[in-house]
């Protein structure tokens, strides 16, 4: 799960993190209020949407030479007017694909003086098992790109949980950043307030580019000024507090309907839509379609306990993708019986109406059973008898029906 920039700051800000002020907005009259709450005399007017690269981004239904959706204003109309060509308008950037993301809310921070930007972010190291801070003195641009280029100025310290954060990981990421005396102390004080954000809202990724060393009256200050952060998914039951944060419109409405039924969905780009109980098979599931010369329309795992409410739901979800021409039903029966899952998925798929080709592959306790109740069921369903027969079968059932 995602939140917007607005809302990781205000978390950050909480653990001590260093952010500058800011406030959200809905509306134009909203975000003038908000920057008269501010200090000024520079304010950032910031679109939020659930992808990054704003500020290069490009308004579908502005010109080109309009300007991104990070905007610099020094006056409340200059404000005003930003916000009244952001709020409503589509925001394209490399992370949104073509289609872009309309912007709804808004950012208002106070605009501070940019002395350098680096990039810092913590995440899940699957290869050590624990939390990495990476950190780069390329900030503020394309992370993937400095990887590719320059790797040497990527940065890398994992953090062992058995000691938990300790003064010499801050004193290593001072060092990754080129700072010394207070400006790598700041640095350290930020690194503990992100490790103890990570850890206390189980999240999986806290990115911040950039992160900048702003000159001040006080003298210079270290800010986050982007954040992007994500959480494990699975830890939200012990998080109803973060579950507010959801923005159900910046998700898949398809996605957003599949786990109110507690499928496990995700919208895929190809044409046969799968339906799998358990992940590891759905995963299988896909990768023989591919094999087969097609691409699978989506993930989805039923679970284990796949009843007849469940398999109509997941039918439903499927066939609402118009990119979808044929289903790949696949379905081990361990503590689910075949023949109940075939009942599910004959009446489940007479109440769909369904309209394009639908194979199903059983396997397991009374799979006979089930085997004869698809047969008898009076729909166009192909039966089959192993993965590859099925996936075989689907593809060539969807050339024909094309
Ligand atoms: P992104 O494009 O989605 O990554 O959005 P960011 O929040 O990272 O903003 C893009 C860029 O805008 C940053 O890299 C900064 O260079 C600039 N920017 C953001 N906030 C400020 C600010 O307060 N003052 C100044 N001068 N520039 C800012
Ligand atoms: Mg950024």
């Amino acid at each position: 799960m995602n939140i917007h920039e607005y809302q990781a700051k205000e978390l950050l800000a909480k653990y001590g993190v260093a952010v500058p002020k800011g406030i959200a907005a809905m509306s134009v009259e909203e975000a003038v209020a908000a920057a008269k709450q501010l200090p000024g005399p520079l304010y950032v007017v910031k679109a939020q949407i659930h992808a990054g690269g704003r500020g290069k981004g490009k308004f579908k239904e502005l010109g080109p030479d309009a300007k991104g959706g990070v905007r610099l204003a020094k006056t409340l109309d200059e404000v005003e007017a930003h916000a009244k060509e952001m709020l409503g308008n589509t925001l394209v950037t490399v992370q949104t694909g073509e289609a872009g993301k309309q912007v709804n809310r808004l950012y208002i921070t106070d605009g501070v003086d940019i002395g350098k930007e680096f990039y810092l972010a913590l995440l899940v190291d699957r290869a050590t098992s624990r939390i990495a801070v990476v950190a780069s003195t390329e900030g503020g641009m394309d992370i993937e790109e400095v990887a590719h280029s320059t790797p040497e100025k990527i940065h890398t310290i994992t953090i062992d949980p058995a000691t938990g954060l300790m003064p010499h990981h801050g004193r290593a990421v001072a060092k990754a950043l080129d700072l010394s005396g207070d400006l790598a102390k700041q640095a350290a004080k930020i690194l503990e307030g992100l490790y103890r954000t990570f850890l206390a809202t189980d999240a999986s990724q806290i990115e911040i580019n950039p992160l900048a060393i702003c000159p001040t009256a006080e003298g210079d200050k270290l800010y986050v000024l982007d954040a992007k952060v994500g959480f494990d998914s699975n830890a939200m039951f012990r998080h109803k507090d973060l579950a507010d944060l959801r923005d159900l419109t910046e998700e898949d409405p398809a996605e957003v309907e599949a786990s109110e039924y507690d499928l496990a969905y995700i919208k895929l780009d190809g044409n046969i839509g799968c339906m799998v109980n358990g992940a590891g098979l759905a995963m299988a599931t896909m990768d023989i379609i591919k094999l087969n010369g097609a691409f699978p329309a989506n993930f989805l795992d039923v679970g284990g306990g796949a009843s007849k409410e469940k398999v109509t739901a997941a039918f439903k979800i499927i066939l609402k993708d118009p990119a979808v021409q044929g289903i790949l039903v696949n379905i081990f029966g361990g503590i689910m019986k075949c023949d109940i899952i075939a009942e599910g998925i004959v009446a489940a798929a007479k109440e769909v109406n369904l309209s394009v080709p639908l194979v199903v592959r059983l396997e397991g306790t009374n799979v006979e059973k089930g085997k004869e109740i698809l047969a008898s069921s009076g729909l166009a369903i192909v039966p089959a008898n192993d993965l590859g027969d099925a996936a075989k079968k689907i593809v060539a059932e969807v050339a024909k029906a094309a």
